[in-house]
């Protein structure tokens, strides 16, 4: 059964997924800023067997602060970010929150690199963390 639904702007790229997100938070590392389009980007995870993807996703890969490869996933005609994996992560993947048909699908439990925020895109009412939470990301 299908809990939820999204895409990219031009729709080449679509997903239904499954499973409701696992967890879900804002992240404010350069990498995010700069692939977001603002001073943040906003992940929802989910097991990447629940997620069924149509149309070509164009990928974009680079190591993080912790040495991890992050890949960045985009819709290549409309260059909207849909999607990200984490090499120390396997199984799972981080959709994008702009990406989602219903934006109120994401609801947000973490905001992560707080030390790397700009100052106009402080998001308050979430447990905070500098960098990333000493014991891993909070499962839902
Ligand atoms: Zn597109
Ligand atoms: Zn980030």
């Amino acid at each position: 059964m299908t809990k939820f639904t999204g895409g990219c702007l031009c729709g080449a790229v679509r997903y239904e997924s499954a499973s409701d997100p696992q967890m879900a938070g804002h992240c404010h590392c350069a990498d995010c800023r700069k692939s977001s389009g603002s001073g943040h980007c906003s992940h929802l995870l989910v097991p990447e067997a629940a997620v069924k993807i149509t149309g070509a996703l164009v990928s974009y890969e680079r190591p993080a602060d912790s040495g991890n490869v992050i890949t960045r996933c985009f819709c290549g005609t409309c260059g909207s970010a849909v999607l990200s994996r984490n090499s120390a992560m396997p199984g799972v993947i981080f959709l994008r929150a702009s990406s989602l048909d219903d934006p109120e699908v994401f609801k947000p439990q973490v905001v992560v690199y707080t030390s790397r925020a700009p100052s106009w895109d402080a998001i308050p009412g979430l447990p905070a963390f500098a960098e990333m939470p000493p014991q891993g990301l909070p499962q839902a």
